[in-house]
């Protein structure tokens, strides 16, 4: 496809002031995608903090139910002791005081043992509760520190939009500056590539990709007369010497946006 020179420069010269827009733009969406580290760090301390908090309260409704089935145990023998006591006020002869005696003996020796483990398990009961409360305002701490990142997030995101926006009106104004099949060409290449479509050409070198481009190719892109695409990146390629003086090529050079 021919084009006139003045046109296919003016076309090309737009693109580059068009592409610097659009790696504004691509790196908006990237941000708008991929949450900042340290939202992603208060997210994840967060989740630890939740499981942390439900192995604790888990370990402590287990210990709760131990602690409950002794205090039953308890509580059983205390009337086992009480009715021994009973029977054997109420025995007849030596043998049966004898029985009852042993009888009255085992469940208070019993009883014993069982009081003290009740007792122990009602202080582990209450280490693990407070553990589980250190869990607790723990997952709370976590927490409001991870809606302060997520209101951060929030406000980014809407200036962000805000940014895109505006942007997406200021690319409209160079898109009308462009010749049509040239900007479609343009636009398959920068949603590739980092909203970057058009290379300049140094000293042979596209760098878009800093591949050498061949002699046949700098021949045409000297005239203008064509759109003229690298072979290895397919961006569209611009001699330097064509840039006006007021262009930053340096920064043009090393890339948009970098
Ligand atoms: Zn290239």
């Amino acid at each position: 496809m021919e084009f006139e020179p003045a046109e296919l420069k003016e076309s090309i010269l737009s693109l580059i002031r068009l592409q610097e827009i659009d790696a504004l733009l691509f790196q908006l969406r990237e941000k708008e995608r991929e949450p900042a580290p340290d939202f992603l760090a208060a997210e994840k301390k967060l989740n630890e903090a939740q499981r942390d908090l439900k192995l604790a309260e888990k370990s402590e409704r287990e210990i709760e139910r131990e602690r409950r089935s002794l205090e039953l145990r308890h509580i059983t023998l205390q009337e086992d002791v009480k009715k021994a006591e009973v029977k054997r006020r109420e025995v007849r002869n030596t043998k049966e005081d004898f029985s009852a005696g042993r009888e009255l003996e085992n469940f208070q020796k019993k009883l014993i043992e069982v009081k003290k483990m009740l007792e122990e398990k009602t202080l582990a009961t209450e280490e693990r509760s407070k553990l589980t409360a250190e869990k607790k305002a723990a997952v709370e701490e976590c927490q409001k520190l991870f809606q302060e990142h997520q209101d951060q997030r929030q406000k980014e995101l809407a200036e962000s939009s805000n940014e895109t926006a505006r942007l997406m009106k200021e690319r409209e104004g160079y898109i009308s500056k462009v010749n049509e099949s040239i900007f479609s060409m343009y636009e398959r290449v920068q949603k590739l590539r980092r909203g970057s479509g058009v290379a300049i050409v140094r000293d042979s070198i596209c760098h878009g990709c800093f591949v050498e481009i061949p002699p046949q190719t700098r021949g045409n892109l000297k005239k203008l007369n064509q759109l003229i695409t690298c072979s290895s990146c397919s961006r569209i390629l611009f001699p330097e010497s064509e840039l006006p003086e007021a262009l930053e090529t340096e920064r043009l050079l090393r890339g948009v946006g970098s």
